[in-house]
């Protein structure tokens, strides 16, 4: 590494991968700046506490037994964590009739694409022997085509396309799905409670994770307000603008979502290849609503809160009542489409729409909550989608390659480009380190 310069690693971006890079880089003696575009760190974790002390995660909030790479920085921090409130039944309601559990014909193209997904290497989807084939078709297109009933068809699109990718299985290629799939251990795990990736919360969220992250990096590494809009580049090193800041450094890892990496001018211009990657990486879109009520009134009924409906304007439902109270709290989620339809009625059509299908689900309380929250990530300019963003039909074997291939002094980090829980915190995390690895091989 130089000296003369502000930093000997620049990183754009302090979510979970910046984070993680900084601290990998700061621990092997490299002097780093992290420019952060909000006034906080954590990106796509912010929690809000209710007057009453409720702990509401508005981005992400949960983590799973094989997510590693969190789990060991929740210990390290020493975060708490708690369990998903699981009491009762789970509500399932197929085609408007509650059932005990999906027709086989689904179950059976879930276990089929889950076949498919093992066969697919996560480091490399471009090179599975079908990959052309499989990166040229929708998911829509592949379930036409299994299935003559639309119905099984929306079920298994929603719960796949929608309720892991955040999009609609026409926008989905069946390779960006296999590879979803198989980065975070199969559908049952992804999709799974206890033991799968919504197992545990975290004490505070994740965002006060992100908050100790950043506490124990050396003081003055992290600058926030700083919005990177220009990045000069060339072999001796690199010229980060950061708002008011001018960073030199000899290396920079952009830590951000791919939508947003594609916003930044670079000079020179970055091979049409990387712009090409960014171009085809749309964030996906889901709409997360929080009920809260004086008592978990769903319990009484023996009901979990829980609930996955193939139709209707909401997909998924969730207890996400803490230990404790004080409140209770009743999240849903709707997902791509149907999340952009929703968002552009007006707050008190929307809200009586979230409202009134839980009524249905759960009970009438449900029409009276004490506090209904909602958070716009998609109007967020620091993130603008979520979960996270996916590379489009055919951009796998036409783009991939160029996902995490520096370029230059430039390398490439954000959930996006992770082998194993691409999409989670875990994969964030796992990005950041690879990231500052790459760039200590570099020297
Ligand atoms: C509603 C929702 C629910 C989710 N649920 C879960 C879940 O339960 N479990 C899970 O594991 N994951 C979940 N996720 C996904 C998880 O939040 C992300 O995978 C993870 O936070 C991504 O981290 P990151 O560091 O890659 O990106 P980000 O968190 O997006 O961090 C990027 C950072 O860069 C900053 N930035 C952007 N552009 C610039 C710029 N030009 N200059 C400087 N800074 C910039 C941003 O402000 C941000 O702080 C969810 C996400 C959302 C939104």
């Amino acid at each position: 590494m130089q000296d003369g310069r502000s930093a000997d690693v620049v990183v754009v971006g302090a979510g979970f991968a910046g984070l993680a890079a900084a601290h990998e880089l700061a621990g092997a003696g490299a002097r780093v700046a992290v420019a952060e575009a909000r006034d906080r760190v954590g990106g796509r974790a912010l929690t809000r506490l209710l007057p009453d002390g409720t702990q509401l995660d508005l981005g992400g909030q949960w983590v799973g037994p094989s997510q590693h790479e969190m789990r060991e920085l929740i210990e390290r921090h020493g975060v708490r964590t708690y369990p998903t409130p699981e009491h009762g039944r789970a509500v399932v309601d197929y085609e408007g009739a509650l059932v005990d559990a999906m027709p086989a014909e689904v179950t059976a193209l879930y276990g089929e694409l889950d076949r498919l997904s093992r066969e697919v290497p996560a480091d490399a989807p471009w090179t599975h022997p079908q990959a052309r084939c499989w990166d040229g078709r929708t998911l829509a297109s592949w379930l036409d085509e299994r299935t003559s009933d639309p119905a099984v068809a929306r079920t298994v699109a929603r719960q796949t396309a929608g309720a892991l990718l955040s999009l609609d299985a026409a926008d989905a290629s069946l390779l960006e799905t296999l590879f979803y799939l198989v980065s975070g251990d199969g559908l049952d795990v992804l999709a799974g409670f206890a033991g799968g990736a919504q197992s545990d919360r975290l004490v505070g969220g994740p965002q006060e994770l992100a908050g100790r992250m950043a506490a124990a990096l050396p003081a003055g590494t992290i600058h926030l307000g700083a919005p990177v809009r220009r990045i000069e580049h060339g072999a001796g090193g690199a010229v980060v603008h950061a708002g008011a800041l001018r960073l030199e450094a000899a290396r920079v890892i952009v830590a951000i979502p791919p939508v947003l990496a594609g916003r930044i001018e670079y000079d020179p211009p970055l091979p049409p290849r990387r712009d090409g990657l960014t171009q085809r990486m749309a964030a996906g879109y889901a709409l997360k609503t929080h009920a809260v009520y004086r008592e978990p009134f769903w319990r009484a009924r023996g009901l979990s809160g829980i609930s996955f409906s193939s139709a209707g304007v909401l997909t998924e439902t969730v207890d996400n009542t803490p230990p404790g109270g004080p409140s209770a709290v009743l999240t849903s989620f709707v997902y791509g489409a149907d999340a952009h339809r929703l968002r552009t009625r007006p707050p008190g059509e929307r809200r009586r729409a979230v409202l009134e299908r839980l009524a249905g689900l759960f009970g009438g309380e449900a029409r009276d909550p004490v506090d209904y929250v909602e958070f716009d990530w998609c109007a967020e300019p620091w993130t603008r989608g979520c979960f996270s963003g996916h590379l489009a039909p055919g951009a796998w074997t036409g783009f991939g390659p160029a996902l995490r291939a520096p370029v230059g002094v430039l390398h490439w980090a954000g959930t996006e480009t992770a082998t194993r829980w691409n999409g989670y915190f875990d994969g964030a995390v796992q990005s950041g380190r690879r990231a500052a690895a790459e760039v200590l091989a570099a020297g």
